[in-house]
């Protein structure tokens, strides 16, 4: 049966192809750049939040650090002014001594609380300033602020371990320092840092909520930890990997902790050893403070996104979907309009238009190609005797029988109320008048119920050449026309040609 060519089919697959699939690819590509546009702002943003907290975190740890120096400075100046105020006092007593205690009073009242000022005998008795009776409030011979005192060596501030006061059972830093000489049986001065002063003080430094601020010893032992965590003071961090690559060997820095290594909270950890002590203060900030508002405001950012997408996408698909749909109901016209509704073979106006082009390829290659046009002999009559009915049965089975006996490159059309035509491709006169004999012998055999029983109908076909001389379809078909006419003429029912006049005999058909 015949149908449209092949090359012309996936030519036009190709071009529909782009057009179905090109808005959803654009709006693919340009949600895909969004999507890593935000991603990449997202990733940028979150570095230069990092960047800009480590460097927040280092200013905030070096006014520690300076804070810390000034507090130590404090309490050594103390010591060595109370050393030098008994050496130039060397025979009074310093347990009882009202001078003296009115000294020691107005450094404690200096330190607003945060120092506590004692001594210690040679034979490790601690008494306060004054000590009322004279009386030690305990024995410290034990403790290593004392002991490391003890002999004759360099004189020294020395740091000692938090230690539990056995008076007021609080927790205090001991500071203490060696006499020049003993003063009234006393050798040691030892000043105590109050923790839970220090820690207030911390307090008001630290970044909330999450950010920590902790005194660490050079030997790894810590002296405070604010917000106060008991389970931290005097704690030996020496053992852990930070503390050997970052505060134990370096003089500062900064480094991100994502378990807490010292008190189990992410964050970024800041540290600067003191220059004139052997301390270094550590200052953190808890990594979920820092991206707190960052995350928060990504969150809803990557929402929006989201949800710009999935309208985005919703509408591209419905609008994908009725434009598929609006080009099937076309194809479905054009299919419409391309086929007769009465026989299904192809329409007049389809039929001229791809009659056409093999016309005009047959021309372009000089390749020879006939035109058949048919018409079914006093049909007129058909009508009237059988009625409208039957004739429009008649034309169906004939355009049926037609389309069988053409072969699949020849094209077929119907052209008017009765009459059809073909374009055969590639066929000489011989061949074109043998198939146009096919087509009036394919017709001659059919039986059809009429009126008064049943009745045939028969054709009559004039053949005619694309010759090198005609210039438009109509001309050859001009031809076709004149010798379907003769047909008519010469008692219908027969095949006729106006090409090279000459006798066709055994197929009985003549030519002018
Ligand atoms: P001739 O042998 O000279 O061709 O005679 P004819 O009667 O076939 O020619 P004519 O042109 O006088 O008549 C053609 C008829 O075809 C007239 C018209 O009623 C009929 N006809 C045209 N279209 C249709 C159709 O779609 N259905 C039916 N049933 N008849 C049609
Ligand atoms: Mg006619
Ligand atoms: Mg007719």
């Amino acid at each position: 049966m015949p149908s449209l060519p092949h090359s012309e089919l996936s030519a036009r697959d190709d071009a529909s192809t782009l057009q179905r699939w090109g808005l959803p690819a654009i709006v693919s590509v340009l949600l895909l750049a969004l999507w890593l546009v935000l991603v990449f702002a997202a990733t940028f943003q979150k570095q230069r939040l990092n960047d800009d907290s480590q460097q927040d975190l280092a200013l905030l740890n070096h006014l520690v650090a300076q804070h810390v120096t000034t507090l130590f400075r404090d309490v050594e100046s103390d010591l060595r002014v109370i050393d030098h105020w008994l050496q130039a006092n060397p025979r009074i007593d310093p347990r009882t001594d009202t001078r003296f205690a009115l000294l020691v009073e107005e450094m404690l009242r200096e330190s607003r609380g945060l120092l506590n000022l004692s001594m210690v005998s040679a034979d490790g008795l601690m008494f306060s300033i004054p000590a009322p009776a004279g009386k030690p409030i305990a024995d410290v011979s034990d403790r290593p602020y004392f002991r490391m005192q003890l002999g004759n060596g360099e004189r020294k501030l020395f740091i000692g371990d938090p230690t539990q006061s056995r008076s007021s059972n609080k927790w205090y830093i001991p500071i203490s320092w060696r006499l020049e000489s003993p003063v009234g049986g006393i050798n040691v001065v030892l000043a105590s840092i109050q923790l839970d002063l220090l820690t207030a003080l911390h307090e008001s430094m630290r970044l909330k909520p999450g950010g920590s601020i902790t005194l660490i010893r050079l030997d790894g032992t810590s002296l405070s930890r604010t917000p106060y965590v008991q389970s931290l003071i005097g704690k030996d961090f020496s053992g852990t990997p930070s503390f050997s690559s970052e505060y134990g060997t370096r003089q500062s820095g900064a480094f991100v902790s994502e378990g807490g290594v010292i008190d189990g909270v992410p964050c970024i950890i800041s540290y600067e050893r003191l220059e004139d002590f052997p301390v270094t203060v550590l200052v953190t900030q808890a990594l979920a403070d820092i991206y707190a508002t960052y995350y928060q405001r990504r969150n809803v950012i990557f929402a929006m996104a989201a949800v710009l997408t999935l309208a985005v996408v919703a509408f591209t698909l419905l609008l994908h979907r009725s434009q598929r749909a609006l080009r099937l109901a076309k194809d479905e016209l054009q299919q419409l309009e391309a086929t007769d509704s009465l026989t299904g073979v192809t329409s007049r106006r389809a039929f001229l238009e791809r009659a056409e082009r093999e016309f005009a390829r047959a021309r372009r290659y000089d390749r020879p190609a006939a035109v058949l046009v048919l018409d079914l002999d006093h049909f007129k009559d058909v009508n009237d005797t059988h009625g409208h009915e039957v004739g429009d049965e008649v034309l169906r089975r004939c355009a049926a029988a037609w389309n069988d006996v053409l072969r699949e490159q020849d094209l077929f059309g119907r052209i008017g109320g009765e009459e059809f035509c073909a374009v055969l491709p590639e066929t000489v006169l011989g061949a074109a008048l043998q198939a146009a004999e096919r087509l009036r012998l394919a017709v001659a055999q059919l039986k059809f119920a009429g009126a008064n029983g049943v009745f045939g109908v028969t054709v009559s076909i004039g053949v005619a050449l694309v010759s090198p001389g005609d210039e438009r379809l109509v001309q050859t078909q001009a031809r076709a026309d004149r010798a379907l006419y003769q047909a008519k003429e010469l008692g219908r029912d027969r095949v006729e040609t106006l090409e090279e006049p000459r006798l066709i005999a055994d197929s009985g058909v003549t030519a002018a």
